[in-house]
């Protein structure tokens, strides 16, 4: 274990030099290095964007420390009286959503290379592999690149409130029982941690319902709900009256209805889940007109 230690710390070099005085023992040495670089091959694989993160995060940090008066200009052009003096009492704002994504990628390193490289532009706060494995990577209170254009409510900048988890999915499959355990676990933790109302863990699906269709159907939207993450329709449903105004139902939920046919969809893709097809059967209707009333 020492031997590791002083190998992790301090690379080839001295691995060398260990190699050269413990030949009394070449199996165990060959096997502590066969295990701490295996051990540690992910963080040497990363180690450069890695550094990268902890630059950009530094100048962040330099940012909200920034200790200065608004520079203003009334209608006429002339500056408005401004000062800068610090009050005592405030904190860092926290998100208040959860936007849940599959990758539609094959792999968690497929993913992992995406969240890496800046041709793509995009990341997310959180990677759950099939294996259950939760990666993190930006910090729960810095701005990831998941959510995009969208609108959910009144919302437009979703990124910057919201933690984005995404689910090594290809899309086209159902998500794995680790997977699901892992994200209960992460969803009661974000929960806890920064106070997210229920009704604010919703899909990508749900924001940009023009746009995505993830995390999909196969994704146990029920099953979050029975654990507070997410609302869903009850067991009995009481039928929807005639005159049931769906369209503002839809939009009082939180969905984009400029383009009724694909907040149809998104919310089938969500609620309903058996059938995603954009017409409003009477169960939909009645799915629709109970969940409505929980928000
Ligand atoms: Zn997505």
């Amino acid at each position: 274990m020492v031997i590791g230690v002083i190998l992790y710390f301090h690379g080839f070099t001295l691995t060398s030099v260990v190699l050269k005085s413990t030949h009394k023992y070449p199996y165990f040495v060959i096997a502590v290095i066969a295990v701490m670089f295996t051990a540690c091959s992910p963080k040497g694989r990363y180690a450069a964007t890695n550094l990268v993160y902890k630059h950009k995060a530094d100048s962040f940090a330099k940012v909200v420390q920034l200790q200065q008066p608004a520079m203003l200009k009334d209608s006429s052009g002339m500056a408005v009286p401004s000062d800068w003096v610090g009050t005592v009492n405030f904190g860092i704002r926290k998100p208040n959503y959860v936007i849940i994504h599959f990758t539609a990628q094959d792999s968690l390193e497929q993913t992992l290379r995406t969240f890496t490289v800046t041709h793509t532009g995009t990341s997310a706060h959180y990677v759950v592999a099939k294996s259950g494995k939760v990666v993190h990577m930006v910090n729960d209170y810095l701005r990831a690149n998941h959510a995009g254009v969208g609108k959910w409510g009144s919302v437009t900048d979703m990124n910057s409130i919201s933690i984005g988890i995404e689910i090594d999915n290809n899309g086209d499959e159902p998500y794995t029982d680790a997977q699901i355990n892992s994200l209960i676990a992460l969803l009661g933790r974000l929960k806890t941690a920064y106070a997210i109302p229920t009704a604010n863990f919703i899909g990508h699906e749900d924001f940009a319902p023009k746009r995505k269709p993830d995390p999909g159907p196969f994704f146990p939207w029920k099953k979050m709900a029975q654990h507070g993450f997410g609302l869903w329709s009850d067991e009995v449903l009481e039928v929807a009256p005639e005159n049931f105004d769906y369209v503002t139902a839809l939009r009082l939920i939180g969905y984009d209805v400029s383009d009724l046919n694909s907040a149809i969809i998104a919310f089938k893709r969500h609620f309903v889940q058996t059938d995603i097809k954009g017409k409003l059967t009477q169960l939909d209707l009645n799915i629709l007109y109970n969940v409505y009333q929980k928000y």
